[in-house]
């Protein structure tokens, strides 16, 4: 299990200098039914079609963690992939 401090010190694009970042596991929010693109996708995934992109294949359990790391100066967000593919996540006090 990957094991990240609460606060990382780093890069700020928007401040131009070294901050002080707030961590947080970044989770991708619920699809919209209504997004063109996402019934698109349904259409082309209904029923026995060959091969489509975005098929369900084989099911992987292991992911690369992305973190949402917060400016605790300016307040804006930037995301970091973490090079490892594990299933948890441990965040440090
Ligand atoms: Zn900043």
């Amino acid at each position: 299990m990957p094991s990240v401090p609460k606060e990382i010190r780093t890069y700020c694009p928007y401040c131009r200098k070294h901050t002080v970042f707030k961590v947080k596991e970044y989770k991708a929010g619920k699809r919209r039914s209504t997004a063109w693109g996402q019934i698109k996708h349904e259409l082309k995934t209904k029923g026995y079609t060959s091969k489509v992109a975005g098929k369900v294949g084989g099911i992987k359990n292991r992911k690369h963690i992305v973190l949402l790391l917060t400016c605790t100066e300016c307040g804006k967000k930037r995301y970091k992939v973490l090079p490892e593919t594990k299933k948890k996540l441990e965040i440090k006090r």
